[in-house]
């Protein structure tokens, strides 16, 4: 949807976050936040202005001269106090969830609380950021690293885990000792303020955090800002590359997560019944807009006969909005991604893919405006098709068939993203063989989504990563701070200082 050129007061307006406060932006450009299930209007967000930016930068950059030295406890004791308001406020950060974006309330509960992990991880930091050290690494000279804070920081986030994706980014920032300036998705960005104003609530001071709203030319501005140090991008493979490439070469350290096209490998010996439900769940829970979806089943030798039962397993789900009781498959995020979604349905019908399960028309009694797709299923897909190349990001399921698993590998391989991938049997030497031979950053055993928890680092390659280090777990710490090597020597009275020397070596 195109931005509105003035703001309306008859909705409520979303507002910046700057120095510790929600100002109104002066912003002439505005744009609709719009319930997918039923287009009412439930907000209005403000395209920042420069001059908004750059005070949000400003402040952020005022603030991180002091809170670079404070003390782990005082950062560690905020995110505590966090954990805890967001455990408090669950229903309400997943009702506002679910009214602008769509997903189910339980998947939205999924959602915070999947936030909510890294939050508890960034309690834990104090024993996150800690340096090494090596004692007479020459004789009397000892050498140990400290993880110094970078400065500002700057997160850019999509619109389909408003919650979850916001908080892999700022609490691991700022308890780090960075400040932050955040610039969530201009199409659902109300939770995601929720979130914000409960973090000012735990008591991270003012200009610590801050938020603007808008697109293109606010994110132009990110990359190119002179005192922005960092930026955490998630978000389609188009805008990351050019949000790495941008923010590259104005000197930033940049990581960014973007597209997929996930496949799930269906061995012949796995366990149907638990295989047919994890595929279903997780290609067409929330409308398939996870960049963890599984999009591709490929489906070795006998296992190609189950097409009929996850057919029917599909058509079990129930299409409706997200606050439905029982509802499996929510709307899409806005009418554009209705009508992509089932162009590229009629582009695969085209292409000459079987349809085996048509979700174009699905009949959801009481939301008739709302942008439902349903589950559908393509058999007989190829790698040319344009269903295969592109990331659908809807409830749409490839199906593609293989004689052995090497060579369902081997489809995987050649494919560009590397963000996530399944295997699902029961035997240990192929699952042996699937871990050690796939190029994929994310890998399933039997477990369709691998999405790690915070002990660890969400790893996504190949096309579905730039940059090295992943947005959180350990490797966060490393892209929020900088290695400092500090090198040292001293002298006790009286002890004679010996000779110049004019060697490399530590004497
Ligand atoms: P998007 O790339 O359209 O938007 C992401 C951010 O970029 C938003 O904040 C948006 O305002 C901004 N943006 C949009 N167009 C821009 C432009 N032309 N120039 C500069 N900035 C721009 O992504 P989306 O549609 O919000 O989210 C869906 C995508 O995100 C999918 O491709 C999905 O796979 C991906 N994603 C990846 C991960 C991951 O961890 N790999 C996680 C979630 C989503």
């Amino acid at each position: 949807m195109a931005a509105n050129p003035v703001a309306s007061t008859e909705v409520p307006t979303v507002k910046l976050l700057i120095g510790g406060k929600f100002v109104e932006s002066r912003s002439q450009q505005w744009r609709e936040i719009v319930n997918p299930a039923t287009q009412q209007v439930l907000a209005r967000v403000p395209f920042a202005t420069p001059e908004e930016i750059d005070a949000a930068v400003a402040s952020a950059s005022e603030a991180f001269k002091t809170w670079r030295k404070s003390a782990i406890g005082v950062r560690a004791r905020i995110f505590l106090k966090y954990q805890q308001l967001i455990r408090d406020n669950m229903k309400e950060l997943a009702a506002i969830l679910t009214a602008e974006q769509g997903k189910t309330l339980p998947d939205a509960e999924g959602d915070v609380f999947r936030g909510l992990e890294v939050v508890e991880h960034a309690a834990n930091i104090g024993t996150l950021q800690l340096g090494e050290v090596a004692n007479n690494v020459a004789s009397g000279v000892d050498t140990y690293t400290v993880l110094q804070p970078l400065g500002v920081c700057a997160g850019i986030t999509p619109f389909n885990f408003p919650a979850m994706i916001p908080l892999w980014m700022f609490p691991m920032a700022i308890a780090c000792g960075n400040t932050f300036v955040l610039k969530p998705s201009e199409q659902d960005p109300m939770v995601t303020m929720r979130l914000v104003e409960l973090a000012l609530e735990a008591g991270i001071p003012p200009g610590v955090l801050n938020v603007v709203h808008g697109g293109e030319a606010a994110v132009n501005a990110i990359c190119d800002h002179p005192d922005i140090k960092a930026i955490s991008f998630v978000g389609s493979t188009r805008v990351g590359t050019h949000v790495y490439q941008r923010a590259s070469l104005n000197g930033k350290r940049v990581q960014c997560m973007m597209g997929a096209k996930n496949h799930a490998i269906v061995l012949p010996d796995a366990n149907k019944e638990q295989t047919l439900n994890a595929l279903a769940g997780a290609s067409f829970g929330a409308a398939g807009q996870r960049c963890m979806a599984v999009s591709v089943a490929v489906l070795v030798g006998d296992a190609q006969k189950w097409i009929p039962e996850l057919v029917a397993k599909a058509r079990t789900l129930k299409v409706s909005a997200g606050v439905d009781e029982g509802t499996d498959v929510g709307p899409l995020v806005s009418c554009a991604a209705h009508e992509r979604v089932v162009g590229l349905i009629d582009r695969g019908v085209a292409e000459g893919a079987r349809l085996e399960l048509d979700g174009r028309q699905p009949t959801v009694p009481g939301y008739e405006d709302g942008n439902f797709v349903g589950p559908t299923i393509f058999s007989g897909v190829k790698p040319e098709m344009e269903i295969y190349h592109q990331e659908i990001f809807g409830p749409v399921l490839c199906v593609m068939g293989a004689a052995t698993l090497d060579e369902a590998i081997a489809i995987i391989n050649a494919n560009p993203n590397g963000n996530g991938t399944a295997l699902f049997t029961q035997s240990g030497a192929a699952a042996r063989k699937f871990q050690e031979d796939i190029d994929v950053g994310q890998v399933g055993i039997n477990v369709p989504i691998p999405v790690p928890v915070p002990l660890f680092s969400f790893t996504g390659s190949r096309a579905s990563k730039l940059g090295d280090l992943g947005p959180y777990g350990k490797q966060v710490v490393l892209f929020y701070t900088q290695t400092k090597t500090i090198t040292e020597r001293w002298f006790e009275d009286g002890v004679s200082a010996g000779g110049v020397n004019t060697t490399i070596s530590l004497k």
